[in-house]
């Protein structure tokens, strides 16, 4: 089987690296499917989960938006924040979407940053999701 190497890269260095068969994500255009040979590209991604294909398992990085970038041999994935879904604690997750519903439900006071609060939204609902390997 033909494999294609992934990273997952922040600011506070590498979170994840591996030869895979496939990777599939959001990009901002729509779902992205990866194979072996793909031709070179950059897209903007979501927050959301990288999926990766290797024989029979299914590992999963949530990204908290970032960029991508394909080259027929490497697929490399630069995001503010990455968390392999082992590193994921759930219940700081949990208590960040209780904040940020909290936040929301304020949202007609004027201080309150809708952008962000429905940004910090995403990326606990995306932890909680990847946590439980969704
Ligand atoms: P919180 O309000 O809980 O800090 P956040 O969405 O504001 O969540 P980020 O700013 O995206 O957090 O991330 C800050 C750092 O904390 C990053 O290194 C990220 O990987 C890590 N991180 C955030 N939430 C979690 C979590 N639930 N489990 C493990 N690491 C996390």
């Amino acid at each position: 089987m033909k494999t294609i190497k992934v990273s997952v890269v922040t600011p506070d260095g590498p979170v994840y690296e591996s030869d895979v068969e496939m990777v599939s994500t959001k990009a901002q255009t729509g779902e992205l499917g990866i194979l072996p040979g793909h031709i070179p590209m950059v897209a903007p991604l979501q927050i959301g989960a990288v999926r990766m294909k290797i024989a029979n398992k299914t590992e999963i990085v949530a990204v908290s938006g970032g960029f991508l970038e394909v080259r027929p041999d490497q697929v490399t994935i630069l995001a503010q924040a990455a968390e392999t879904s082992d590193e994921i604690n759930l219940e700081r997750a949990l208590r960040a979407k209780e904040r940020a519903e909290q936040r929301l439900r304020e949202r007609q006071q004027e201080h309150v940053d809708f952008r962000r609060a429905e940004l910090a939204l995403q990326r606990a609902i995306n932890r909680i999701s990847v946590a439980q390997g969704k």
